[in-house]
């Protein structure tokens, strides 16, 4: 049901959604002067003053004078009806309240606050009077992004220091403590402005682009290229189509580290660079984004997947590039695909979809095939580049000494490289030093205490973390479960163990290693990959982190050290994935006209999924994974959603399971299957035992009402979470 926009006359009620978990809207009375739907309004809930949004007319029939009264109306455009159309979809369709959905089109910092209540922060030119430990890092935090203002619990936490230390910099002059700047207007991008000169199969596409976004109608349509045959030049056309036409556009990156290059690109294309919303950047910079995006004066946002919740006014364009990428789904709180609500997004805006990507998912894929979706094809790389020529290592024929896992074959080929002066990559999908660490005393695993994982050494931090709670601990001189000191071994290889193997295989190399663990913010990665990029690197040695679309020019040799690694396991995206996975890394060889090579260390050299990508041919891969998928009727042939039931206790997160198992009539009414329960990947996370429901059902049926009823039906004790995931990563 489309929300129609609505003017409400003073005094009478109206209904305001608020942010606070009530999920539903609460009646208020309109202001003197009336109030429009979308109004973004500060209203009282019991003592507080709190956020929301006129959602149209009162729900209830109480007498209007009875009614508290709407306190104040933001200085900031109303919500479009497209928005809350949106908001209101996408709530049902990932079962989530409409308060929480609304909370992530409300996260712009300082929002409802009053106009030049906020001071903010900045490097001064003042010494400090006394250079304690916290008051280095706070001016060490400065330094590292000139330019910026901080507010004050932004700046103390990005200094792990009290706000007092940020304060106690003011008087000296070493930090400058500001009114909040006016938010400037963002410069002008200049659609007119002559882009590169397409090839071909690039102008084809790029015009079929432009006529979609002049349509001025939903659209999806998949743009598949190989690394480097110019996609990003193609959809970049088609943000030049909304800007001429005045429309608004999003480009969702999957990595905030590659924001840098595509800034720069935008920067030769438009003339200027275009708005950013993700993490990296500073609370001041995302109000402002946030407010010029609601005025329409922001009018190409570059951004995280949360961009999906800004409140654009007339959105033409939706870029998901790299669509394929797995970091579009949101694992926390509201659970949801970026791919998927860039989809819903559009539909309510009357606006075109953009997936690009060198290797589709198979729901693109599919969709594509049925013709919900377009398709186009860029068949070759832009301009001399050839593709990297890919082939095994056959581990079981080569010689490696215990604890090292490079093969004299791969050893020789990335030798060949330093001579040639090219840059190799050694890939490994393992954060960490090694993935297990082994008393040898007594054969225990160090485990993390409060989940079902083990805790993995990250030997530059000289720590143990758990990449599940992210909890980490001082490596410890005795082993935790049978107190024999100096026993403690690793096992297995992770990156970081890889580079110290790097380093002493190629004493005489420069070795970079990019893992997320080891850069403390998304600036210092970025820096690190621009410094690769100049050629400041022989060898890089890299987790997934490098197979996200970074170029770097002078790279013509990728080994894997395990292609094998993601094909274990029971997820049926197993082959998806290591599909996916294999195929981006190996493209990052052999760029920018020097031909590449990759070369994948298995086992199992005949394994089918390894065979389909030696072999290159996406479709075959792609039509046979669709195959076993109708065959097994999941997704994208079926639908699937996933309960987790979480508890402290096992036991009672297994009494709920089985008591929603037992009863699952609101389901066979719509024809779903319920399998489990049984343990989740993952049985303990934070204290938490987690237990999972499967639900299957066909690809047409209305499974969110059927879903929200079943659950509805228990009630759940009081220790117990129960989170519903639509369209879940592993099944
Ligand atoms: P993809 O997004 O498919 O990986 P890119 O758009 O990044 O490909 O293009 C790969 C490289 O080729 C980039 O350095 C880009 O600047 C260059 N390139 C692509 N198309 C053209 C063109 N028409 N003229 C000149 N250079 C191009
Ligand atoms: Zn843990």
């Amino acid at each position: 049901m489309t929300p129609m926009s609505h003017f409400h006359a003073p005094g009478t009620p109206v209904a305001v959604l608020t942010t606070q978990p009530l999920d539903r809207a609460l009646d208020y009375r309109a202001p003197a002067g009336g109030i429009e739907d979308g109004a973004y309004v500060e209203v009282p809930l019991g003592p507080r003053k709190v956020l929301g949004v006129v959602w149209g007319k009162a729900a209830g029939d109480w007498p209007v004078e009875k009614l508290r009264p709407i306190l104040r109306i933001l200085p900031v455009p109303p919500m479009s009806d497209a928005f809350r159309d949106f908001t209101e979809r996408a709530a049902a369709y990932t079962l989530t309240s409409l308060s929480a959905m609304l909370r992530l089109g409300l996260r712009a910092p300082g929002l409802g606050e009053a106009p030049g209540k906020r001071r903010v922060y900045a490097l001064g030119t003042g010494e400090p009077d006394r250079a304690t430990e916290a008051r280095t890092r706070v001016i060490a935090a400065l330094r590292e992004r000139p330019g910026d203002v901080f507010a004050l619990s932004e700046l103390a936490d990005m200094a792990s220091v009290s706000t007092g230390v940020v304060k106690g910099l003011v008087k000296s002059g070493a930090v400058l403590e500001q009114d909040t700047p006016r938010d400037a207007d963002y410069p002008t991008l200049d659609p007119d402005r002559a882009g590169k000169a397409l090839a071909e199969d690039q102008m084809v596409a790029a015009s079929a682009l432009r006529a979609s976004v002049r349509s001025d109608t939903y659209g999806t349509t998949l743009l598949k290229g190989v690394t480097g045959s110019g996609k990003t030049e193609v959809y970049l056309e088609a943000v030049a189509e909304a800007l001429a036409g005045g429309l608004q556009a999003l480009v969702l990156l999957p990595e905030i580290a590659l924001t840098g290059e595509f800034l720069h690109r935008v920067e030769a294309r438009f003339g200027a660079r275009p708005a950013e919303w993700h993490s990296g950047v500073t609370q001041a910079e995302r109000r402002r984004c946030w407010s010029k995006v609601a005025t329409g004066q922001a009018r190409l946002v570059v951004g995280a997947r949360s961009s999906l919740f800004l409140p654009f006014q007339n959105l033409g364009l939706i870029v998901v590039d790299e669509e394929h990428d797995t970091s579009y789904k949101q694992e926390d709180g509201v659970l949801y695909s970026a791919r998927d609500m860039a989809v819903l997004r559009a539909s309510c805006e009357a606006a075109q979809v953009v997936l690009a990507t060198a290797t589709p998912s198979l729901e693109s894929w599919a969709n594509a095939e049925l013709g919900k979706y377009k398709r186009l094809d860029l068949t070759s790389r832009f301009g001399e580049a050839v593709l990297p020529k890919l082939s095994t290592i056959d581990m079981r024929d080569e010689k490696v000494p215990g604890g090292r896992w490079i093969s004299p074959t791969l050893k020789q080929a990335i030798e060949a490289r330093i001579i040639a002066g090219e840059q190799s990559l050694i890939f490994l999908n393992r954060r960490g030093y090694a993935p297990v660490t082994l008393c040898r005393a007594c054969g225990q695993q160090v485990a993390c205490h409060q989940c079902d994982a083990r805790m993995v050494e990250h030997r530059f931090q000289k720590r143990l973390m758990c990449h599940q709670c992210g909890e980490t601990a001082p490596m410890p001189p005795a082993c935790p479960s049978c107190g024999v000191e100096g026993k403690l071994a690793a096992v297995g290889p992770g990156v970081e163990r890889m580079a110290e193997e790097v380093a002493t295989l190629f004493p005489e190399a420069r070795v970079a290693i990019l893992s997320s663990d080891l850069f403390g913010s998304a600036r210092s990665l970025k820096a690190k990959v621009e410094e690769i990029a100049q050629g400041g690197a022989d060898i890089i040695v890299g987790t997934q982190l490098v197979a996200k679309g970074h170029n770097f020019p002078k790279l013509t040799l990728v080994g894997v050290i395990d292609a094998d690694l993601g094909l274990q396991g029971s997820d049926l995206r197993a082959a998806e994935r290591t599909f996916q996975l294999m195929r981006q890394v190996s493209g990052r060889a052999g760029r920018a006209d020097k031909p590449g090579v990759a070369l994948l260390q298995t086992y199992q050299p005949e394994h089918p999924v390894i065979r389909a990508i030696l072999s290159g041919d996406e479709e075959a891969f792609l039509r046979e994974e669709a195959d076993q998928r109708r065959a097994a009727g999941v997704p994208p042939y079926g639908r699937m959603a996933g309960i987790v039931i979480s508890d402290p206790d096992g036991a009672v997160a297994f009494d709920v399971g089985n008591a929603l198992a037992r009863n699952t009539q609101p389901l066979d009414q719509v024809g779903a299957e319920v399998f489990g329960p049984a343990p989740a990947p993952i049985a303990r996370i934070r204290g938490r035992h987690r237990v999972r429901l499967l639900v299957k059902a066909p690809r047409q049926a209305p499974i969110q009402p059927a879903l929200a009823e079943w659950v509805a039906r228990i009630t759940l004790p009081r220790s117990t979470r129960l989170s519903i995931d639509i369209d879940p990563q592993s099944f």
